[in-house]
């Protein structure tokens, strides 16, 4: 039995149309009403699984409006099942207005997890660093993009990253503009389809694959980039990361590293990084 009055956000494969569990498949089958992104390709979904719930579309140009008349069905008692084209509604796709409505409004919020891009890769690239951060889409423009990367350097976590097939050859490129040619990548493609592929290289390597065959440049892409080396304690004498730890207990980041970098004599990248680190340390605890 579902509950009444709630709001199930069911996630749904991002290609292989068995990867769906059977828990979703219940409440799909059971809900009132399934608001899906693209009618159509969750027919398709449904179809395959001999379902014939009644569909609304909510996408990203319509949420809030279509988040009200799913709000009047809540409070007639109906129950609501979210879907998106592909994989987690709400993780780089809509989803996140209307759950926020509903929440505000006092309804239940169920989740069903389920497929996502982004975790399917990373599960599957044999990167050891137990941190990822999540980025999503980076924007369209070069230069914009590039200006996102360029916040994300120092980053010692994994970066994951989606991508468009068209803009796969100029991301890779401001990649290593960037980050430079020997950071590690893992392009993990169309995954659980056909033509998966999940392969590692270094940046600069990656360029050289992807043109090498434009077939490697088609469909759907998760970008794996290897975080930032910490510096070893070696690089930085011991006199160096005191004089550090010091100015960083009486000023902002930026202006203790600038401090120690004219007392120690240090290269700058080394000691913006350790402090980014030592940072991060101290807020852990
Ligand atoms: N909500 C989805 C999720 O949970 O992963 C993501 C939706 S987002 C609009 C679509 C992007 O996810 C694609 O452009 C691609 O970057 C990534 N993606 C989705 N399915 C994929 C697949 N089968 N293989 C590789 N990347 C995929």
């Amino acid at each position: 039995m579902l509950a009444k009055s709630a709001l199930y956000v069911v996630a749904t494969p991002i290609g292989n149309l068995n990867d769906i569990s059977l828990r979703a498949l219940d409440i799909l089958q059971q809900a009132d009403v399934i608001a899906a992104e693209h009618v159509q390709t969750s027919k398709h979904l449904l179809t395959a699984h001999s379902i014939q719930t009644k569909l609304i579309t909510l996408h990203q140009h319509n949420e809030t409006a279509v988040a009200e008349k799913i709000l009047a069905l809540l409070a007639s008692e109906k129950t609501v099942a979210l879907v998106t084209d592909a994989g987690t509604p709400g993780i780089s796709d809509p989803g996140a207005i209307l759950v926020g409505q509903v929440r505000k409004q006092g309804y239940q919020v169920i989740p069903i997890p389920g497929a996502n891009a982004a975790i399917c890769a990373m599960s599957a690239s044999g990167i050891t660093n137990p941190h990822f951060l999540f980025f999503g889409f980076l924007p369209t423009k070069s230069g914009l993009r590039q200006r996102e990367l360029e916040l994300l350097k120092v980053q010692s976590c994994a970066l994951i990253f989606y991508e468009a097939p068209h803009r796969i050859l100029e991301c890779v490129t401001d990649m290593i503009a960037i980050f430079g040619e020997q950071r590690q990548i893992t392009i993990a493609r169309e995954l659980t389809k056909l033509f998966e592929t999940i392969h590692t290289c270094t940046l600069g390597e990656a360029l050289v694959w992807l043109k090498a065959d434009t077939n490697q440049q088609k469909g759907e892409f998760v970008l794996l980039l290897s975080g930032a080396k910490i510096p070893e304690k070696s690089e930085v004498s011991e006199q160096a990361r005191h004089t550090l730890e010091r100015l960083l207990d009486e000023l902002p980041l930026k202006q203790a590293v600038k401090l120690a970098v004219d007392i120690t004599g240090n290269n700058k990248n080394t000691l913006y990084k350790l402090a980014l680190s030592m940072k991060e340390t101290r807020s852990d605890k």
